[in-house]
Protein backbone atom coordinates (compact mmCIF):
# COMPACT_ATOMS: atom_id res chain seq x y z
CA UNK A 1 0.00 0.00 0.00
CA UNK A 2 3.14 2.27 0.16
CA UNK A 3 2.72 3.50 -3.31
CA UNK A 4 -0.96 5.05 -3.10
CA UNK A 5 -1.49 7.44 -3.52
CA UNK A 6 1.15 8.64 -6.30
CA UNK A 7 3.65 11.54 -6.36
CA UNK A 8 0.58 13.53 -7.27
CA UNK A 9 -1.90 12.19 -5.39
CA UNK A 10 -3.70 9.74 -7.08
CA UNK A 11 -5.42 6.65 -5.80
CA UNK A 12 -5.76 5.00 -9.06
CA UNK A 13 -8.52 7.29 -11.00
CA UNK A 14 -9.55 9.42 -8.27
CA UNK A 15 -7.68 11.86 -5.79
CA UNK A 16 -5.09 14.43 -7.81
CA UNK A 17 -5.50 18.15 -7.26
CA UNK A 18 -8.08 20.20 -8.97
CA UNK A 19 -7.26 23.69 -7.95
CA UNK A 20 -6.75 27.20 -9.00
CA UNK A 21 -3.12 27.85 -10.26
CA UNK A 22 -2.75 30.60 -6.67
CA UNK A 23 -3.78 27.27 -4.65
CA UNK A 24 -0.85 24.77 -6.46
CA UNK A 25 1.99 26.80 -4.32
CA UNK A 26 0.52 26.50 -0.84
CA UNK A 27 -0.54 23.18 -1.52
CA UNK A 28 3.07 22.47 -2.31
CA UNK A 29 4.40 24.40 0.29
CA UNK A 30 2.10 22.11 2.42
CA UNK A 31 3.64 18.92 0.77
CA UNK A 32 6.88 19.43 1.00
CA UNK A 33 6.88 20.15 4.93
CA UNK A 34 4.64 17.38 5.87
CA UNK A 35 7.14 14.91 4.11
CA UNK A 36 10.31 16.62 6.24
CA UNK A 37 7.99 16.36 9.06
CA UNK A 38 7.51 12.55 8.74
CA UNK A 39 10.92 12.01 8.22
CA UNK A 40 11.95 14.25 11.40
CA UNK A 41 11.69 12.06 14.90
CA UNK A 42 10.91 15.50 16.92
CA UNK A 43 7.75 16.00 15.03
CA UNK A 44 6.41 12.26 15.80
CA UNK A 45 7.51 13.11 19.43
CA UNK A 46 5.91 16.00 19.84
CA UNK A 47 2.53 14.09 18.26
CA UNK A 48 2.85 11.53 20.30
CA UNK A 49 3.21 13.68 23.54
CA UNK A 50 0.17 16.17 22.85
CA UNK A 51 -1.89 13.30 21.26
CA UNK A 52 -1.36 11.38 25.43
CA UNK A 53 -1.21 14.21 27.17
CA UNK A 54 -3.70 16.65 25.56
CA UNK A 55 -5.89 14.29 23.81
CA UNK A 56 -6.48 11.51 25.78
CA UNK A 57 -4.82 8.52 24.03
CA UNK A 58 -4.83 5.77 23.42
CA UNK A 59 -8.52 5.42 23.86
CA UNK A 60 -9.47 1.88 24.95
CA UNK A 61 -10.97 -1.39 22.93
CA UNK A 62 -13.74 -2.04 24.68
CA UNK A 63 -15.96 -5.27 24.99
CA UNK A 64 -19.70 -4.27 24.31
CA UNK A 65 -20.92 -7.56 26.49
CA UNK A 66 -24.57 -6.26 26.79
CA UNK A 67 -25.09 -5.97 23.14
CA UNK A 68 -22.92 -8.87 22.22
CA UNK A 69 -25.45 -11.10 24.20
CA UNK A 70 -28.41 -9.37 22.94
CA UNK A 71 -27.58 -9.76 19.11
CA UNK A 72 -26.27 -13.48 20.07
CA UNK A 73 -23.80 -13.79 17.26
CA UNK A 74 -20.67 -11.96 16.94
CA UNK A 75 -18.23 -10.50 20.18
CA UNK A 76 -18.67 -6.79 19.46
CA UNK A 77 -15.52 -4.27 20.50
CA UNK A 78 -15.82 -0.53 20.32
CA UNK A 79 -13.04 1.71 19.48
CA UNK A 80 -13.82 4.28 22.19
CA UNK A 81 -12.74 7.57 20.17
CA UNK A 82 -15.71 9.26 21.72
CA UNK A 83 -13.75 9.16 24.96
CA UNK A 84 -11.07 11.44 23.46
CA UNK A 85 -10.61 15.46 24.29
CA UNK A 86 -13.96 17.23 22.36
CA UNK A 87 -15.54 13.92 21.67
CA UNK A 88 -14.97 12.69 18.51
CA UNK A 89 -11.82 11.58 16.58
CA UNK A 90 -11.35 14.79 14.67
CA UNK A 91 -8.89 16.26 17.45
CA UNK A 92 -6.24 14.00 16.02
CA UNK A 93 -6.09 15.38 12.71
CA UNK A 94 -6.22 19.17 14.14
CA UNK A 95 -3.44 17.98 16.43
CA UNK A 96 -1.12 16.97 13.69
CA UNK A 97 -1.77 19.95 11.46
CA UNK A 98 -1.63 22.25 14.43
CA UNK A 99 1.38 21.27 14.71
CA UNK A 100 2.46 21.14 10.49
CA UNK A 101 1.27 25.09 10.63
CA UNK A 102 3.33 26.02 13.78
CA UNK A 103 6.05 24.10 12.25
CA UNK A 104 5.90 26.80 9.17
CA UNK A 105 5.89 29.38 11.17
CA UNK A 106 2.20 30.60 10.50
CA UNK A 107 -0.05 32.27 12.96
CA UNK A 108 -3.27 31.83 11.92
CA UNK A 109 -5.36 28.65 11.33
CA UNK A 110 -8.59 28.53 9.30
CA UNK A 111 -11.14 25.54 9.15
CA UNK A 112 -14.38 24.58 6.98
CA UNK A 113 -17.42 23.35 9.28
CA UNK A 114 -20.51 21.21 8.78
CA UNK A 115 -22.03 20.29 12.34
CA UNK A 116 -19.34 21.91 13.97
CA UNK A 117 -17.10 19.27 15.51
CA UNK A 118 -14.15 19.85 13.15
CA UNK A 119 -14.65 23.68 14.00
CA UNK A 120 -14.50 22.84 17.68
CA UNK A 121 -11.45 20.43 17.50
CA UNK A 122 -9.51 23.12 15.49
CA UNK A 123 -10.21 26.46 17.81
CA UNK A 124 -8.80 23.85 20.97
CA UNK A 125 -6.29 23.21 18.84
CA UNK A 126 -5.72 26.61 17.83
CA UNK A 127 -6.13 27.63 21.41
CA UNK A 128 -3.73 25.49 23.02
CA UNK A 129 -1.16 26.65 20.37
CA UNK A 130 -2.04 30.71 20.49
CA UNK A 131 -2.81 30.69 17.12
CA UNK A 132 -5.72 32.71 15.59
CA UNK A 133 -8.36 30.64 14.34
CA UNK A 134 -11.58 31.47 11.97
CA UNK A 135 -13.98 28.89 11.04
CA UNK A 136 -16.29 29.00 7.96
CA UNK A 137 -20.21 27.53 8.49
CA UNK A 138 -22.90 27.29 6.87
CA UNK A 139 -26.13 29.76 8.17
CA UNK A 140 -28.12 26.79 7.97
CA UNK A 141 -25.39 24.15 10.13
CA UNK A 142 -24.80 27.52 12.24
CA UNK A 143 -28.66 27.36 13.41
CA UNK A 144 -28.71 23.70 13.67
CA UNK A 145 -25.83 23.50 15.35
CA UNK A 146 -25.72 26.25 17.97
CA UNK A 147 -23.89 24.79 20.81
CA UNK A 148 -21.08 24.22 18.53
CA UNK A 149 -21.18 27.80 17.59
CA UNK A 150 -20.62 28.58 21.59
CA UNK A 151 -18.36 26.59 21.82
CA UNK A 152 -15.66 27.61 19.10
CA UNK A 153 -16.45 31.19 20.33
CA UNK A 154 -15.35 30.55 23.99
CA UNK A 155 -12.05 28.87 22.97
CA UNK A 156 -11.59 32.32 20.79
CA UNK A 157 -12.30 31.48 17.46
CA UNK A 158 -14.23 33.73 15.21
CA UNK A 159 -17.04 31.91 13.81
CA UNK A 160 -18.02 33.07 10.69
CA UNK A 161 -21.59 32.64 9.30
CA UNK A 162 -21.54 31.89 5.04
CA UNK A 163 -24.34 32.68 3.28
CA UNK A 164 -24.20 31.57 -0.28
CA UNK A 165 -25.84 28.53 -2.07
CA UNK A 166 -27.36 25.71 0.44
CA UNK A 167 -25.80 27.59 2.90
CA UNK A 168 -23.95 23.84 4.38
CA UNK A 169 -20.57 22.26 4.11
CA UNK A 170 -19.86 22.95 0.62
CA UNK A 171 -20.28 26.70 0.65
CA UNK A 172 -18.22 27.06 3.87
CA UNK A 173 -15.61 24.64 1.94
CA UNK A 174 -15.56 27.38 -0.99
CA UNK A 175 -14.92 30.36 1.43
CA UNK A 176 -11.92 28.67 3.41
CA UNK A 177 -10.36 27.93 -0.15
CA UNK A 178 -10.94 32.11 -0.81
CA UNK A 179 -9.83 32.85 2.87
CA UNK A 180 -6.71 30.93 2.25
CA UNK A 181 -5.68 32.13 -1.29
CA UNK A 182 -5.95 35.48 -0.06
CA UNK A 183 -4.17 35.13 3.37
CA UNK A 184 -1.37 32.41 2.26
CA UNK A 185 1.24 34.20 3.54
CA UNK A 186 0.46 33.49 7.59
CA UNK A 187 -2.67 30.91 7.12
CA UNK A 188 -3.11 27.32 7.11
CA UNK A 189 -6.00 25.63 6.45
CA UNK A 190 -6.77 22.95 8.74
CA UNK A 191 -9.20 20.48 6.06
CA UNK A 192 -11.17 17.95 8.39
CA UNK A 193 -11.07 15.20 6.41
CA UNK A 194 -9.72 12.68 4.14
CA UNK A 195 -10.70 14.90 0.84
CA UNK A 196 -9.88 17.71 -1.23
CA UNK A 197 -6.69 18.20 -3.18
CA UNK A 198 -3.60 16.36 -2.48
CA UNK A 199 -1.77 16.64 0.19
CA UNK A 200 -5.10 16.11 2.36
CA UNK A 201 -6.31 12.94 2.10
CA UNK A 202 -3.18 10.98 2.31
CA UNK A 203 -1.81 13.70 5.68
CA UNK A 204 -5.31 13.53 7.22
CA UNK A 205 -5.34 9.68 6.96
CA UNK A 206 -1.99 9.02 8.29
CA UNK A 207 -2.95 11.29 11.36
CA UNK A 208 -6.18 9.29 11.80
CA UNK A 209 -4.70 6.14 11.70
CA UNK A 210 -3.47 6.26 14.60
CA UNK A 211 -7.19 4.89 15.90
CA UNK A 212 -6.18 1.20 13.55
CA UNK A 213 -2.50 0.89 14.99
CA UNK A 214 -3.96 1.28 18.56
CA UNK A 215 -6.95 -1.10 17.51
CA UNK A 216 -4.96 -3.49 15.89
CA UNK A 217 -2.35 -3.61 18.26
CA UNK A 218 -5.44 -3.97 21.40
CA UNK A 219 -7.38 -6.76 19.57
CA UNK A 220 -4.38 -9.18 19.41
CA UNK A 221 -3.99 -7.97 22.95
CA UNK A 222 -7.43 -9.06 23.99
CA UNK A 223 -8.16 -11.64 21.72
CA UNK A 224 -5.20 -13.18 20.34
CA UNK A 225 -6.30 -12.66 16.70
CA UNK A 226 -7.28 -10.08 14.14
CA UNK A 227 -10.83 -9.16 14.35
CA UNK A 228 -13.02 -10.74 11.32
CA UNK A 229 -14.96 -7.74 10.62
CA UNK A 230 -14.03 -3.78 10.87
CA UNK A 231 -17.38 -1.41 10.44
CA UNK A 232 -16.98 2.53 10.50
CA UNK A 233 -19.34 5.30 9.49
CA UNK A 234 -18.13 7.08 6.01
CA UNK A 235 -18.76 10.74 5.89
CA UNK A 236 -15.78 12.06 4.09
CA UNK A 237 -14.00 8.82 5.22
CA UNK A 238 -11.25 9.91 7.82
CA UNK A 239 -12.69 8.09 11.01
CA UNK A 240 -12.70 4.74 8.80
CA UNK A 241 -9.53 5.36 6.79
CA UNK A 242 -7.92 5.89 9.89
CA UNK A 243 -9.33 2.39 11.12
CA UNK A 244 -9.24 0.52 8.21
CA UNK A 245 -5.62 1.32 6.88
CA UNK A 246 -3.34 -0.45 9.41
CA UNK A 247 -5.69 -3.72 8.81
CA UNK A 248 -5.74 -3.05 4.37
CA UNK A 249 -2.86 -6.44 4.28
CA UNK A 250 -4.89 -8.25 6.70
CA UNK A 251 -6.57 -10.40 3.78
CA UNK A 252 -8.70 -12.41 6.52
CA UNK A 253 -9.98 -9.08 8.07
CA UNK A 254 -13.46 -8.03 6.10
CA UNK A 255 -13.87 -4.31 6.33
CA UNK A 256 -17.38 -2.53 5.86
CA UNK A 257 -17.96 1.39 5.24
CA UNK A 258 -21.42 2.33 5.98
CA UNK A 259 -22.74 5.72 4.69
CA UNK A 260 -26.07 8.27 5.58
CA UNK A 261 -29.06 6.21 3.91
CA UNK A 262 -30.59 9.32 5.26
CA UNK A 263 -34.64 8.40 4.09
CA UNK A 264 -34.00 5.94 1.24
CA UNK A 265 -32.30 6.06 -2.32
CA UNK A 266 -34.35 8.49 -3.64
CA UNK A 267 -32.92 11.95 -5.29
CA UNK A 268 -31.55 14.52 -2.71
CA UNK A 269 -32.98 12.44 0.32
CA UNK A 270 -29.67 10.52 1.44
CA UNK A 271 -25.53 11.29 1.01
CA UNK A 272 -25.14 7.56 0.29
CA UNK A 273 -22.28 8.32 -2.91
CA UNK A 274 -21.75 4.90 -3.53
CA UNK A 275 -25.68 4.27 -4.35
CA UNK A 276 -25.72 6.78 -7.02
CA UNK A 277 -23.21 8.41 -7.33
CA UNK A 278 -21.12 8.97 -10.08
CA UNK A 279 -17.13 10.31 -11.07
CA UNK A 280 -16.45 13.86 -10.94
CA UNK A 281 -14.24 16.49 -9.34
CA UNK A 282 -15.42 18.54 -6.42
CA UNK A 283 -13.72 20.94 -4.27
CA UNK A 284 -9.85 20.07 -5.48
CA UNK A 285 -10.16 16.44 -5.97
CA UNK A 286 -11.68 13.36 -8.36
CA UNK A 287 -14.13 10.65 -6.18
CA UNK A 288 -17.71 9.90 -6.66
CA UNK A 289 -20.29 12.60 -6.35
CA UNK A 290 -24.24 12.78 -6.16
CA UNK A 291 -24.51 15.39 -9.11
CA UNK A 292 -26.96 15.40 -12.01
CA UNK A 293 -26.53 14.71 -15.26
CA UNK A 294 -25.12 17.81 -16.02
CA UNK A 295 -22.82 17.57 -13.17
CA UNK A 296 -24.74 19.74 -10.53
CA UNK A 297 -23.95 18.57 -7.27
CA UNK A 298 -27.73 17.62 -5.71
CA UNK A 299 -28.95 18.27 -2.06
CA UNK A 300 -28.30 15.39 0.56
CA UNK A 301 -29.67 14.77 3.54
CA UNK A 302 -28.96 13.16 6.68
CA UNK A 303 -30.28 13.22 10.15
CA UNK A 304 -25.91 12.85 11.32
CA UNK A 305 -24.62 16.53 10.07
CA UNK A 306 -21.25 15.00 9.78
CA UNK A 307 -22.14 12.49 7.36
CA UNK A 308 -24.43 15.04 5.07
CA UNK A 309 -21.94 15.59 2.20
CA UNK A 310 -22.32 15.15 -1.54
CA UNK A 311 -18.95 13.07 -2.14
CA UNK A 312 -16.50 11.11 -0.49
CA UNK A 313 -13.02 10.78 0.39
CA UNK A 314 -10.92 9.77 -3.10
CA UNK A 315 -9.08 6.44 -1.27
CA UNK A 316 -12.41 5.01 -0.50
CA UNK A 317 -13.56 4.97 -3.93
CA UNK A 318 -10.11 3.13 -4.78
CA UNK A 319 -10.39 1.00 -2.09
CA UNK A 320 -14.20 0.17 -3.33
CA UNK A 321 -13.30 -0.45 -6.89
CA UNK A 322 -10.52 -2.96 -6.05
CA UNK A 323 -12.97 -4.84 -3.45
CA UNK A 324 -10.73 -4.29 -0.57
CA UNK A 325 -14.16 -2.34 1.62
CA UNK A 326 -17.52 -3.05 0.98
CA UNK A 327 -19.92 -0.28 1.90
CA UNK A 328 -23.86 0.01 2.43
CA UNK A 329 -25.24 2.30 4.29
CA UNK A 330 -27.67 2.91 7.01
CA UNK A 331 -31.20 4.98 6.99
CA UNK A 332 -31.92 7.82 9.41
CA UNK A 333 -34.50 5.30 11.53
CA UNK A 334 -31.89 2.75 11.86
CA UNK A 335 -28.97 4.77 13.00
CA UNK A 336 -31.79 5.94 15.47
CA UNK A 337 -32.71 2.62 16.69
CA UNK A 338 -28.88 1.96 17.28
CA UNK A 339 -28.72 5.28 18.82
CA UNK A 340 -30.64 4.25 22.07
CA UNK A 341 -29.72 0.61 21.69
CA UNK A 342 -26.35 1.25 22.15
CA UNK A 343 -27.46 3.83 24.68
CA UNK A 344 -29.82 1.11 27.04
CA UNK A 345 -27.18 -1.41 26.24
CA UNK A 346 -24.00 -0.59 27.34
CA UNK A 347 -24.30 3.34 28.95
CA UNK A 348 -23.21 4.79 25.90
CA UNK A 349 -24.78 7.61 23.84
CA UNK A 350 -22.92 7.41 20.70
CA UNK A 351 -22.89 10.57 17.98
CA UNK A 352 -25.39 10.00 15.16
CA UNK A 353 -22.63 9.57 12.90
CA UNK A 354 -20.94 6.49 14.84
CA UNK A 355 -24.56 5.00 15.07
CA UNK A 356 -24.86 4.54 11.23
CA UNK A 357 -21.71 1.81 12.15
CA UNK A 358 -23.80 0.33 15.07
CA UNK A 359 -26.58 0.05 12.88
CA UNK A 360 -24.54 -2.28 10.40
CA UNK A 361 -23.44 -4.22 13.75
CA UNK A 362 -26.85 -4.87 15.02
CA UNK A 363 -27.64 -6.12 11.21
CA UNK A 364 -24.96 -8.49 10.77
CA UNK A 365 -23.70 -9.80 13.67
CA UNK A 366 -26.54 -12.25 14.79
CA UNK A 367 -25.74 -14.05 11.51
CA UNK A 368 -22.48 -14.44 12.65
CA UNK A 369 -20.91 -17.43 14.98
CA UNK A 370 -20.06 -16.22 18.58
CA UNK A 371 -16.04 -16.95 18.04
CA UNK A 372 -16.16 -14.56 15.46
CA UNK A 373 -14.95 -10.94 16.24
CA UNK A 374 -16.57 -7.46 14.78
CA UNK A 375 -14.48 -4.27 15.96
CA UNK A 376 -16.26 -1.04 15.36
CA UNK A 377 -15.04 2.38 15.39
CA UNK A 378 -17.41 4.61 17.92
CA UNK A 379 -16.36 7.74 16.30
CA UNK A 380 -17.66 10.41 18.54
CA UNK A 381 -20.04 11.17 21.56
CA UNK A 382 -23.39 11.62 20.74
CA UNK A 383 -24.16 14.80 23.43
CA UNK A 384 -24.49 17.08 20.64
CA UNK A 385 -27.50 15.15 18.91
CA UNK A 386 -29.11 14.64 22.66
CA UNK A 387 -31.82 17.68 22.46
CA UNK A 388 -31.87 16.57 18.21
CA UNK A 389 -33.27 13.07 19.13
CA UNK A 390 -35.68 14.21 21.62
CA UNK A 391 -37.34 16.62 19.93
CA UNK A 392 -37.53 14.02 17.11
CA UNK A 393 -39.14 11.67 19.87
CA UNK A 394 -41.82 14.09 20.92
CA UNK A 395 -42.19 14.14 17.05
CA UNK A 396 -41.80 18.08 16.29
CA UNK A 397 -38.55 18.01 15.39
CA UNK A 398 -38.07 16.83 11.49
CA UNK A 399 -34.47 16.99 11.19
C1 LIG B 1 -17.24 14.42 11.40
C2 LIG B 1 -17.63 13.14 11.99
C3 LIG B 1 -17.77 11.97 11.20
C4 LIG B 1 -17.62 11.97 9.71
O1 LIG B 1 -16.37 12.31 9.23
P1 LIG B 1 -15.35 11.23 8.65
O2 LIG B 1 -14.29 12.06 8.00
O3 LIG B 1 -16.09 10.39 7.67
O4 LIG B 1 -14.84 10.44 9.78
C5 LIG B 1 -18.06 10.77 11.85
N1 LIG B 1 -18.25 10.72 13.18
C6 LIG B 1 -18.16 11.82 13.97
C7 LIG B 1 -18.38 11.67 15.42
C8 LIG B 1 -17.84 13.05 13.40
O5 LIG B 1 -17.75 14.13 14.19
Amino acid sequence: MSTVPDAQGHFGPYGGRFVPETLMHPLQELEAEYSRAQLDPEFQEELDYYLREFCGRPTPLYFAERLTRELGGARIYLKREDLLHTGAHKINNCLGQGLLARRMGKSRVIAETGAGQHGVATATVAAMFGLECVVYMGVVDCERQALNVERMKMLGAEVVPVRAGQQTLKEAINEAMRDWVTHIRNTHYILGTVYGAHPYPLMVRNFQRVIGDEARRQILEKTRRLPDLLVACVGGGSNAMGLFYPFLNDASVRMVGVEAGGEGILPNRHAARFQGGSLGVLQGTCSYLLQDEQGQIQLTHSVSAGLDYAAVGPEHAWLRDRRRVEYTYAKDDAALDAFHRLARAEGIIPALESAHAIAEVIRCAPAMAPDQVILVNLSGRGDKDVSQVAARQRGSGAA
